[in-house]
C-alpha cells in the first residue's frame, strides 16, 4: 500500500477536488491537498455520502464548526492507502466510518459518554470531511461494509443516530409510536419503531409524498399535520402515544408534542431544534401525567447494529433517496436547502 503522506513529503502534492465552506454561507469546489495521514488513519477513495440538515446547519453557520471546512458525515468508499500504523485494512477495502472521533481517555470516554467527549472531533464538523474525493479518517472509526452497496452505506451514520435514539428511548412492546416529521429521519425512526416493538406507529408531516413513503415502509396512520389531520389523529388515538418523536427539529412544533404522549409515556427530542430556542412546557403536565422528556445526540457506538440492520434489508433507504449529485452540484444544493427551497434527502456520488 502507498503511504500518501510519504508522497507528499516528498514534495509531489497530490490534489482532490473538494466542497469547501470557506466562510458562512459560502461554499465551493476547489482544487485542495489531499489530506496528510497520520500514523493511525487511513484515507478513503469517498464513492457515495450524504447530505443532510446537519450540513445547513454548518453551511449557515449555526453549528460549532470553524471555516474553512469541508463538510460531509455520512459516507462511504474504499481504502486508498493508511498511515504506518494501520495494519487491519487492504487497499481497496470497501468501508464506512464513524463520523464521531472520540479520544478514549478523558472522564466521558472514561465513563463510555464517548459521545460527549471533551476531545470530540467530528468528520466534517470540526475537521475535513467527505464531500471531497477522499476522506482522512481514524482507524477506530472504520468499519468494513462486505459488499453493501455505498449508496445505502451512506445511511449507516444517520440510522447508528436513529438506532441510539430508540435504545434511549425504547418503545414498550405493543406500544403506539408518533413520529412526527417524515423527512429521511422519521422515515428511519418509523422503521426501526416498527422492528422494536411498536405495535403502531403513526406518522404526521405536511407533505403529502413524504407520508405516502412512510406509508409504503410500513407507517400504520399517515396523517397531514393540519387542524383536520390532528383531529382524526386523535380520534384514532384518544389515549395518545406511548412514544412520541420529534423529527422536525421545529420549537413550535415541539412544544405541542407533550399533548400526543399518553400517561407514563415519552417525547425523544431527535430534531435538531436552533441553539438558542425556547419552548414553554406544562410542568405540572409532566407531573400529573408521568412525562418523561428524553434528548438523543449524535450516537454511541452504534455502528454495528446500523450496519447490520442495513445488511439484513430489514430497513429500507434507498427509496429515502429524492436526488443524486455529483460535487459540482453540491454548491447550489445547500445553497437551496439553507433558503428552504429544497426537501428530501441527496446523496453525493462520486
Ligand atoms: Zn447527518
Ligand atoms: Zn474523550
Amino acid at each position: 500500500m502507498v503511504a500518501r503522506q510519504e508522497i507528499q513529503e516528498n514534495g509531489v502534492a497530490e490534489m482532490m477536488n473538494a466542497y469547501v465552506v470557506t466562510e458562512k454561507e459560502h461554499g465551493e469546489v476547489l482544487e485542495v491537498p489531499i489530506p496528510i495521514l497520520r500514523d493511525d488513519e487511513v484515507l478513503l477513495e469517498v464513492k457515495a455520502a450524504g447530505l443532510c440538515g446537519t450540513d445547513t446547519h454548518i453551511y449557515q453557520g449555526e453549528y460549532f464548526s470553524e471555516f474553512p471546512l469541508v463538510p460531509g458525515h455520512e459516507f462511504a468508499g474504499v481504502i486508498a492507502s493508511a498511515g504506518k500504523n494501520v495494519s487491519r485494512f487492504e487497499a481497496g477495502e470497501r468501508v464506512t466510518a464513524d463520523p464521531n472521533v472520540a479520544c478514549g481517555y478523558c472522564s466521558y470516554c472514561q465513563e463510555s459518554m464517548e459521545n460527549f467527549c471533551r476531545n470530540f472531533q467530528g468528520v466534517g464538523v470540526t475537521r475535513d470531511g467527505a464531500f471531497a474525493q477522499f476522506v482522512a479518517v481514524p482507524q477506530q472509526c472504520v468499519f468494513p461494509i462486505g459488499d453493501l452497496p455505498f449508496d445505502e452505506a451512506a445511511f449507516i451514520e444517520p440510522l447508528a443516530c436513529v438506532v441510539y435514539g430508540q435504545k434511549r428511548a425504547r418503545p414498550p412492546i405493543g406500544a403506539s409510536v408518533l413520529v412526527v416529521g417524515a423527512g429521511a429521519i422519521g422515515q428511519l425512526h418509523i422503521q426501526l419503531a416498527k422492528r422494536n416493538g411498536a405495535a403502531a406507529v403513526a406518522a404526521l408531516d405536511t407533505d403529502s409524498e413524504a407520508l405516502k413513503l412512510a406509508s409504503s415502509l410500513g407507517a400504520d396512520h399517515c396523517l397531514e399535520n393540519s387542524p383536520e389531520g390532528r383531529e382524526e389523529l386523535a380520534r384514532r388515538y384518544p389515549d395518545g402515544f406511548s412514544m412520541v418523536i420529534d423529527c422536525t427539529g421545529i420549537p413550535e412544533v415541539v412544544e405541542t408534542l407533550p399533548a400526543w404522549v399518553r400517561p407514563g409515556g415519552s417525547l425523544l427530542v431527535f430534531g435538531v431544534c436552533p441553539e438558542n430556542s425556547r419552548m414553554t412546557v406544562n410542568p405540572f403536565d409532566i407531573f400529573r401525567r408521568d412525562l418523561t422528556i428524553i434528548g438523543s445526540f449524535a450516537l454511541k457506538k452504534t455502528f454495528p447494529e446500523a450496519l447490520a440492520l442495513l445488511q439484513s434489508g430489514d430497513i429500507a433507504v434507498k427509496p429515502l433517496v429524492s436526488r443524486r449529485l455529483d460535487l459540482e452540484a453540491v454548491p447550489q444544493t445547500l445553497a437551496a436547502y439553507a433558503a428552504g427551497d429544497l426537501k428530501g434527502k441527496s446523496l453525493l456520488i462520486f
